[in-house]
């Protein structure tokens, strides 16, 4: 468990950004991850009275903040609207509920932790993160970043009309996964995100029509796993990840193809 020095609600996220610049500083998220390590935090930062706990609905996009519990993704109405099953899905097997009332979505990405449901359900989407000093981010380049002192405000999804499929392997219930898929199709394509191979999410880059022939699907799938890279670690070897990969993009393709029939 963590211990720190100093504990500060913060009334603006000015402040949280400028306590936030001592390196031994800690934003706090739902705390999950934070106490299963011994740091010792100088101030630990407290974003619960800035109201980022809310999705909101805009003309153009659906904001999630960043101290939204995983929870929520599981039950917003609006989410489900827009995406289906899919947020539902990708965080269904995360520890349990209680836990999932607690984990939030700030933590959750800015830990761009390797095994990530999280990470890949929003990589699959036409997203940007918030961040209160580097503005919007698109979700690829910010999951590339190594974490650093800036302050995660929210995610913005785009309402791009879209169908989405999330598939994860896991050795048994509520265990990290072995592999996560998430996969949408939009009029302007397809989106792949494949995460914890073991390491963060990532898009498998593709030029698959949006309507694809057999052939193409087929070519496709077969090379679908070549442009990442995968590793072997106690939860599978780097062939099983491959193999998984790509038996997840396959089953998805056919499972959004026949939904927009
Ligand atoms: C036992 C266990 C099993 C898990 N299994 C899974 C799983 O199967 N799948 C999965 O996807 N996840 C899993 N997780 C991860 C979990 O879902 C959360 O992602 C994780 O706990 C972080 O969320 P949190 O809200 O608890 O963040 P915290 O632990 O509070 O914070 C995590 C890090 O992010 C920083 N931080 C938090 N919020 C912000 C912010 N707004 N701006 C900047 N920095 C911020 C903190 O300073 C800290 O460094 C698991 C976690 C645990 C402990």
């Amino acid at each position: 468990m963590f211990t720190a020095g100093n504990y500060v609600v913060a009334k603006s996220l000015e402040e949280a950004y400028q306590l936030n610049q001592k390196k031994t500083a800690g934003i706090l998220g739902g705390m999950l991850w934070m106490r299963t390590g011994k740091r010792r935090y100088s101030t630990l930062i407290d974003l619960s009275a800035l109201g980022l706990d809310g999705i909101k609905e805009t003309e153009n996009e659906l904001v999630i903040g960043a101290m939204v519990p995983l929870r929520e993704l599981e039950t917003n109405e609006t989410l489900r609207t827009y995406y289906g099953d899919a947020f539902l899905e990708a965080v269904r097997h995360i520890v349990g509920t209680q836990f999932r009332h607690m984990a939030t979505v700030g933590g959750s990405l800015f830990g761009r932790y390797g095994f990530s449901d999280v990470a890949t359900i929003f990589l699959a989407l036409d997203c940007t993160v918030e961040l209160y000093h580097a503005g919007e981010v698109p979700i690829e380049t910010f999951l590339a970043q190594k974490p650093d002192r800036d302050v995660l405000v929210a995610v913005h999804l785009k309402k791009t009309p879209c169908k989405v499929c999330y598939q994860s392997q896991r050795i048994t219930e509520t265990d990290f996964p072995v592999l996560t898929c998430a996969v949408s199709r939009q009029e302007s394509g397809w989106v792949f995100a494949i995460g914890a191979r073991p390491s963060i999410a990532k898009r498998i880059e593709n030029t698959l029509p949006y309507a694809p022939t057999a052939e193409e699907i087929a070519a496709f799938v077969a090379h679908a796993d070549e442009t990442l890279s995968f590793d072997s670690n106690m939860r599978g070897s780097e062939e099983y990840r491959r193999h998984l990969t790509r038996v997840f993009v396959r089953r998805a393709i056919g499972q959004l193809m026949e939904e927009t029939r």
